[in-house]
């Protein structure tokens, strides 16, 4: 049995700014530290997302024979 009535608060680091940040329920924005990072962290990963498509780095090491 591990004694988990114990509310111990996790504490990680924020992935957007590295600050550290609550991981549980007061956090609705966790793992961030907060809202804003939550946000800048999807549209950081929305935009770069699109530029995969346009990855144009280090030819021939990712040979695709399939193209049209
Ligand atoms: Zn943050």
């Amino acid at each position: 049995m591990s004694d988990e009535s114990k509310p111990s608060t996790r504490i990680v680091r924020c992935p957007c700014c590295g600050k550290s940040a609550r991981y549980d329920q007061t956090n609705p924005a966790r793992p961030f530290c907060s809202q804003r990072c939550k946000t800048m962290d999807v549209a950081a990963w929305a935009e770069e997302s699109y530029r995969i498509p346009a990855k144009e780095s280090s030819p021939g090491e990712y040979e695709t024979d399939e193209r049209d």
